[in-house]
């Protein structure tokens, strides 16, 4: 299996390579030159897997340059019962992804229960040990540059932390994340984690991680990759509980389901789509996003616009404030047949900070993928968790709450909807004590976080700064 970037304009690369390389020299994002296929009797071997041999025959259809037994022995590290220990209960967290049925057709599937309580660990953990296996094979090491707007920071230095050969330089948005989130991150005191407090939002410190990767001198010599959601390795590690799910909720592969993902990068959904693309039986994907709704207007229009900082609101799901997803080019590279110049066209647009607008036939083709959209506002989200408190007992966090909305919109009863719980509600305690009155308990180790001290610098939003600082730490 190779792997070909979206502007057609890279050499064709194996997994190894594209792992440690994330953005294509061309500018473009990588993906499997065809995607493998599950028919529905192979479907139906899959039923009583366990998550790590699902993992493992999922991983071996996508990645011919590891060895399997040194594959199964990375996937065994990564999914055990005891990193994803944050779980209602021992059994769930040895099916690591577990699904709560909330009423009938209506099913959860947790994907929160690792070490930062977000779905962002999944992959993260994967890629921390993935890393450090493919690095030491090939004797080098890297420098990791990565943006986020709390979760995927957190994610990742906590999956690379002791890691070796391989540094964290972490940038984000200068007093935007939760007070919960910050703590999480700043405190850990690992040598090889860097903190890098910018002043702006979310964009601004992808705008800056963007640039620095476009240098490719400076790239090459200071050994940058990255771990944002545009590496292959993340979205690969996010098949899986889409299969996972699937299978749990269904007794048999003639069944199809609906599911919904809240969305900030694309990246969670862009796993969604290509199992689907795989022949996981998915009918509707709905993409749900929150007030920063760029995505549910594309879906409605098929007219792309991002937005700036300026018009990027901050909300009660931060993790979703988000007005250019890094990885939606994924998506439309498939809708447009895999036609890299007419890709190319469109992105010549967006890269100017520009809009574009899908020519008739193109917004068609969105319903063949299935799929369709939803925003929710703060007052949904807090109505939906004080609902969902009272009627099935579950605390759920807001970006699953956009989820829940969304899914809400598209529901049709006679289909399993499967909403994708992407953290657990400690993460964002303001909203649900707004919600329903109270905090929701704590675990034990996790009750003092505020309190440690933190470990971080603070920028102002300025490239050759960064530079300089990667420079002077690796
Ligand atoms: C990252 C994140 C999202 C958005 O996922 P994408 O892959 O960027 O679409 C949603 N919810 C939470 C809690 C997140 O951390």
């Amino acid at each position: 299996m190779k792997y070909i970037s979206t502007r057609g304009g890279s050499p064709k690369l194996s997994f190894s390579d594209v792992l440690l390389t994330g953005l294509a020299p061309d500018g473009g994002l990588y993906l499997p030159e065809t995607y493998p296929k599950f028919s529905n009797s192979s479907l139906e071997q899959l039923r009583a897997k366990s998550y790590q041999e699902l993992a493992l025959i999922i991983f071996q259809t996508f990645i011919d340059d590891i060895p399997v037994n040194d594959l199964k022995e990375i996937v065994y590290k990564t999914y055990t019962k005891e990193v994803y220990g944050y779980a209602r209960s021992n059994q769930d967290a040895e099916q690591i992804t577990p699904t709560l049925e909330l009423d009938e057709n209506l099913y959860l599937l947790s994907l929160s229960n690792g070490p930062t309580l977000a779905f962002k660990d999944i992959a993260m953990q994967f890629l921390g040990h993935m890393f450090e296996y493919v690095l030491g094979r090939k004797n080098q090491t890297l420098n990791i540059l990565g943006a986020t707007s709390g979760d995927t920071g957190s994610a990742a230095e906590y999956a690379m932390r002791g890691k070796e050969g391989v540094k964290v330089f972490m940038l984000s948005p200068h007093k935007k994340m939760s007070t919960f989130q910050t703590a999480q991150m700043f405190s850990l005191q690992d040598e090889n984690i860097f903190n890098i407090a910018i002043e702006g939002v979310f964009d601004d410190c992808q705008d800056i991680v963007k640039a620095v990767s476009n240098d490719l001198a400076f790239k090459n010599k200071n050994k940058i990759g990255a771990v944002n959601s545009i590496n292959w390795g993340r979205i690969l590690a996010q098949i899986v509980y889409y299969f996972k799910g699937y299978l749990d909720i269904t007794s048999s592969s003639k069944e199809v389901i609906d599911v919904t993902v809240p969305t900030g990068n694309f990246g969670n959904i862009c796993a969604g789509h290509i199992a689907r693309m795989m022949g996981l039986p998915i009918r509707k994907l709905v993409v749900a996003t929150n007030e920063n709704d760029v995505l549910d207007e594309f879906f409605k229009t098929g007219n792309y616009a991002p937005r700036g900082s300026s018009r990027t609101f901050q909300t009660s799901s931060p993790s979703m404030d988000i007005s250019k997803a890094s990885n939606f080019e994924r998506f439309i590279f498939d809708l447009l047949d895999r036609d890299s110049e007419a890709l190319k066209k469109l992105w010549l647009e967006i890269d100017k900070g520009r809009s574009f607008q899908l020519n008739a036939k193109s917004f068609k083709r969105i319903q063949d993928f299935g799929f369709v959209s939803s925003s929710s506002k703060h007052e949904n989200r807090i109505q939906l968790i004080a609902n969902f408190y009272k009627k099935y007992n579950v605390i759920m966090d807001t970006h699953t709450a956009d989820g829940i909305k969304a899914a809400l919109d598209h529901f049709d009863s006679r289909v399993p909807m499967m909403v994708l719980e992407t953290a657990l509600p400690i993460k964002f305690e303001e909203s649900i004590e707004e919600a329903i009155g109270k905090k929701p308990e704590r675990p034990e180790q996790l009750k003092n976080i505020e309190a440690l001290t933190q470990r971080y610098e603070v920028f102002g939003n300025d490239v050759d700064q960064i530079k300089s600082f990667i420079e002077a730490n690796n």
